[in-house]
Parts: structure tokens; C-alpha cells; sequence
């Protein structure tokens, strides 16, 4: 069975689940074992549709109510609405390409991101029913993916100072070995590097915390620190649980984080 790895928000919140897929049982040959439910990074398509069928029967959704984009490490952020679930495929393929983050304010719908390494941002508004998913590797979280998603969210009716997110499991801040352009990016985009960024005492070599600057992003927002949780797992130092890009080349599967809204 399918291991769905739940994201504590913090504080109870009955109505909204936020879960990521656990890898399950590895085989070290293979970078796509076992859950992957990522369809553009080389895995065979039955297998991953044969895991995004297992994911909606422990749901209890329809196939079709499991959304995610085809991300590009931009800043898009697309509302899946009745306007989505009106379209043909074609029309939703289009909808869901090159894009890194998705909100919707309806219920029984999955919405998520795929990542490996990256940061994964579970976004919700106990108060409107609002939900955001969103993925941040280093350029979208130098572009401030993270504070946009939270302004597309309040433009659909959500409440700034009743959003809740979580992150799960990314790399870690020790892990994420960076040369020095990235941390130039970060600085381009007004993010405060020296509350971001560390050097390594024996290589020299930079370091970028990816889900400190996700959280400095969404206090920038105006969302309620207290209401930002990390869970504090890395994807790299736990390849046995989660995917990682770093450890097992691009050429592999991805961890997927969702998050729905029960009715
Ligand atoms: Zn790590």
C-alpha cells in the first residue's frame, strides 16, 4: 500500500490533508521505484498512471479530480476551476504546461507538484476553503514562487492572515552545495542572502537554505509566521524514502505532495 506521509499543519486542521508519497520499496537499479507519479522525467507511462490510480482509490477520488502541472522551475501559477474541468484534455494539457503552482477552492480535488530535492508548499485557508500547491527549486524560489502563489491565492477570495503552509521534505540547508551565481540570483531578487546563505568552514563553497528563503518569501506575503511550518526532512539524506535529483540524476522519479480539501 501506498504510503501517504502526512504534512502537519500547525494546528489541526480536519478539512485539509497535505500528504506526501513515500517511495516504498526501492530498487537501488532502478531511480523511478517505486511510487512515482511524475510522467516527463523518462518513467514507463503505465506504471506511473498504475500509481496515480492507486493514489485516487486511497483518496476516494476520480481519476480525473488529480491535477498536477508539467513544471518548468517558473513562477506560473494556474486556478483549476469549473473552466478546467470543462475542457477537453488537449485544453487541460495545455492549462497545466509550464506551470509551478496550482490553487483551487474546490473540494474532493487533489491538486500537486512533483520534486525531488526541490521545495514542496502545501497552502490552505481554513476560512474560504482555499488550497495552493506549489514547487520552488532555486529559480522559482529566487523568482518568489512562494509569496506569488500566496498572492494568487488571496485573489481568489483567500483571507492573507487566515493561510496555513507546510513543507515537506526538500533538501536540507547542509545538502544544498550551490555555486555562487545561484546565491547572485537570490541577491538579484532581493531576497537577504546572509539569512539564507552559509559557507561551507572546510570547501568554501556556498550553501542555500531553499526553505528559509520559501518562508522569509511568505512572511514577506504577510502570512502569519506562526502559521508556517517545516517538517524538516531532506530528500537527500533520506534517498531510501523520498526522490533526490542530487543522488540520482534528473533520469528519475519524483515525490509527490499533494493536498485536497474534504467536502
Ligand atoms: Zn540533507
Amino acid at each position: 500500500m501506498m504510503e501517504l506521509e502526512q504534512l502537519n499543519w500547525s494546528q489541526p486542521l480536519d478539512d485539509f490533508t497535505a500528504f506526501q508519497v513515500t517511495r516504498g520499496n526501492v530498487n537501488a537499479r532502478n531511480p523511478y521505484s517505486q511510487y512515482n507519479l511524475c510522467d516527463y522525467t523518462g518513467d514507463d507511462a503505465l506504471r506511473v498512471l498504475n500509481a496515480r490510480i492507486e493514489l485516487c482509490m486511497q483518496l476516494g477520488i476520480d481519476l480525473d479530480h488529480l491535477v498536477m502541472p508539467r513544471q518548468v522551475h517558473g513562477t506560473k501559477v494556474t486556478i483549476i476551476d469549473d473552466n478546467y474541468f470543462q475542457a477537453d484534455i488537449t485544453q487541460q494539457e495545455d492549462m497545466l504546461n509550464g506551470v509551478d503552482a496550482l490553487i483551487t477552492n474546490l473540494p474532493d480535488v487533489c491538486i500537486g507538484v512533483n520534486t525531488a530535492d526541490c521545495v514542496n508548499i502545501a497552502l490552505c485557508d481554513p476560512s474560504t476553503g482555499v488550497i495552493a500547491i506549489a514547487h520552488a527549486g532555486w529559480k522559482g524560489a529566487a523568482a518568489h514562487i512562494a509569496r506569488k502563489t500566496v498572492e494568487a491565492m488571496t485573489k481568489i477570495g483567500a483571507s492573507l492572515r487566515h493561510i496555513h503552509a507546510v513543507m515537506g521534505a526538500s533538501i536540507c540547508h547542509d545538502c544544498f552545495e550551490v555555486g555562487d551565481e545561484v546565491v547572485d540570483a537570490f541577491a538579484k531578487q532581493k531576497h537577504d542572502v546572509s539569512r539564507i546563505m552559509k559557507r561551507n568552514a572546510t570547501t568554501g563553497k556556498a550553501h542555500i537554505d531553499l526553505r528559509k528563503a520559501c518562508t522569509l518569501d511568505m512572511h514577506a506575503a504577510g502570512i502569519n509566521p506562526d502559521y508556517i511550518t517545516e517538517m524538516g526532512t531532506c530528500t537527500r539524506c533520506q534517498p531510501d524514502r523520498y526522490f533526490s535529483a542530487r543522488r540520482l540524476g534528473i533520469d528519475s522519479g519524483r515525490t509527490f505532495t499533494g493536498i485536497l480539501r474534504h467536502h
